[in-house]
C-alpha cells in the first residue's frame, strides 16, 4: 500500500476475492493497511473502515499500474495482494 502511493509499483497483483478494510488520513490523504493511532506520515486524524481494495484500484488507475487479478490461492501467501515493483 505504501509503496503504492509512492509511485513505485509497476504491475499490483490482487486476489479476486480480496476484501480489506484500513485507513485514510484525513490530513494528507494517505491510505494505511493499519487502522489504530494518527497517521505515521503528518500525524493528522485517521478516518477508519476505509475499503482499501477500492482505494487500490483507484489509486492503480491514477498512476496507469497494471492491475492482475488472480485466483486467490495464488497470493495465499502474500495475504491477498502482491506488487511487482519499478527499478
Ligand atoms: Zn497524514
Amino acid at each position: 500500500m505504501e509503496r503504492l502511493q509512492e509511485g513505485k509499483v509497476d504491475t499490483l497483483v490482487m486476489s479476486r476475492d480480496l476484501e480489506r478494510s484500513g485507513a485514510h488520513c484525513r490530513r494528507c490523504g494517505f491510505f494505511l493497511a493499519r487502522r489504530d493511532g494518527s497517521c505515521p506520515y503528518c500525524g493528522g486524524e485517521l478516518d477508519r473502515r476505509v475499503d482499501l481494495v477500492e482505494a487500490m484500484i483507484r489509486l492503480a488507475e491514477e498512476q496507469e499500474i497494471v492491475l492482475e487479478f488472480v485466483p486467490a490461492e495464488a497470493l495465499a501467501d502474500l495475504d491477498g495482494v502482491g506488487a511487482l515493483l519499478k527499478f
